[in-house]
């Protein structure tokens, strides 16, 4: 029995409306591409969403937006996908990784807060700008916490919620994001008004936010990104800079900044219009499964399962666990290999930015400046998580599972 690691889930209502387009003559910056923008923009609850041609360009754009340069500094985390931290090196802003939550696997808003503080107390030129937070493996960050701190140090929030389509975060009339959202967005507020309970949608939380949908995210449009936000100018910069710096009303052929071509064509488009209208469906089964796994997998020893917040509702992206201290990073990683030869897809999902090769190069990191984010990055195994994953492949997976940690095991006791 092969099991992929992910899949996507492609129906009749894809086929056919990657079809229409193409009998169309408009395969880029047509009809798809406004009408996709809308129904994310209304489907996450902003004013704006523009697309582009992935994650790792939306959160470019962004930093770029917000005239983010050379020596400025952004908090984020380690615990990540590459490119969340890679979207500052383009233009040479410097990464600050802070450690995450044991729990939430998230950025811990008490290092953040550690982070400012002592470089308050040490240096005289404040280089903080702004802070990027991942909603990992599609579980919220702790979003009341991280705006008070933005607020206090005046700080911009950069949302990277790639993993996170449909995530959402509480809010009642007392708490930071409540007041945030009635702060910034005006004519959106009675939307909210004397609702003492209500949810807001991740990525739409910060100035800016941003979703991915490569084929393993919870929607795609096989490459593709879109950015949310509030925000009218930064929405026209984002749609200019993405066209090689053209203007919305201006002449093909002008061009009044350096841009880019970040865009998403219309066949892209339309695939993500469709399994944007099967959301709902999408992500209930994806709960359902990983409901599953837990049910399975929640009292074998040795295996702690995700983390599921009693307070915020997470969007499922990938199954991840995590072996406890009786494993060591090799037998984990033997684990992994002995799930691949049986043809059960699994990854390391994420060994630490700050110790990729090129982050060591660059900034001379070493192992140990972030305890928490490598003691877990050594302990996850992300399992095969898709769809339209069947009961008997789940319980194959699990069972294959306790095979190979029953293998580690006794090869412990032996040496
Ligand atoms: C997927 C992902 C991105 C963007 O990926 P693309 O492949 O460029 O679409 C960015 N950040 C995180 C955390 C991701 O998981």
């Amino acid at each position: 029995m092969r099991i992929p690691l992910s899949q996507p889930d492609i129906t009749e209502l894809e086929l056919k409306y990657i079809c229409d387009v193409l009998r169309t003559p408009n395969l880029s910056l047509g009809p798809n591409l406004s009408k996709f923008e809308e129904n994310i923009a209304r489907y996450v609850g902003s004013k704006y969403a523009i697309a582009v041609n992935s994650g790792t360009s939306g959160l470019h754009l962004c930093i770029k937006a917000l005239g983010l340069s050379e020596g400025d500094k952004v908090i984020t985390t380690s615990f990540s996908f590459i490119a969340s931290a890679n979207c500052l090196l383009y233009e040479k802003v410097v990464p600050i990784f802070v450690d995450i939550d044991y729990n939430t696997l998230n950025i811990s808003p008490d290092k953040i807060e550690e982070y400012i503080e002592k470089s308050i107390a040490k240096e005289r030129d404040f280089k903080i700008k702004a802070i990027l937070p991942v909603h990992v493996f599609g579980q919220p960050c702790e979003m009341d916490r991280i705006i008070e701190i933005a607020n206090r140090y005046n700080l911009i929030i950069i949302e990277d919620a790639c993993e996170a389509l449909g995530a959402e975060y509480p809010f009642d009339s007392n708490s930071a994001l409540y007041k945030h959202i009635s702060k910034n967005s005006s004519s959106n507020s009675s939307l909210f008004h004397d609702s003492t309970v209500g949810w807001r949608k991740v990525g739409t939380i910060g100035k800016v936010g941003v979703f991915a949908f490569y084929p393993n995210k919870q929607i795609t449009t096989g490459e593709g990104g879109v950015i949310v936000t509030d925000d009218k100018e930064l929405a026209c910069l984002f749609r200019s800079l993405r066209n090689q710096g053209r203007t919305e009303n201006n002449k093909w052929l002008s061009h009044v900044r350096i841009g880019y071509n970040y865009r998403l064509s219309d066949i892209n488009c339309a695939l993500g219009l469709a399994q944007l209208e099967r959301i709902n469906e999408i992500l209930q089964k994806r709960a359902e499964i990983a409901k599953l796994y837990n049910e399975i997998l929640k009292d074998l020893e040795n295996i702690k399962i995700p983390f599921i917040s009693p307070k915020s509702k997470m969007s499922w992206f990938v199954y991840v666990v995590q072996l406890d201290d009786s494993f060591s990073k090799e037998q984990r990683d033997k684990i992994l290999k002995g799930l691949y030869e049986r043809e059960i897809g699994c990854n390391n999902y994420f060994p630490p930015i700050h110790l990729q090769p090129i982050y060591v190069k660059m900034f001379g990191y070493q192992k140990g400046i972030l305890p928490i984010t490598e003691y877990v990055s050594e302990r996850t195994i992300a399992l095969p998580f898709h769809n339209n994953l069947k009961e008997e492949e789940i319980e194959y997976v699990c069972k294959s599972l306790k095979q190979e940690l029953l293998i580690q095991k006794r090869q412990r006791r032996i040496y």
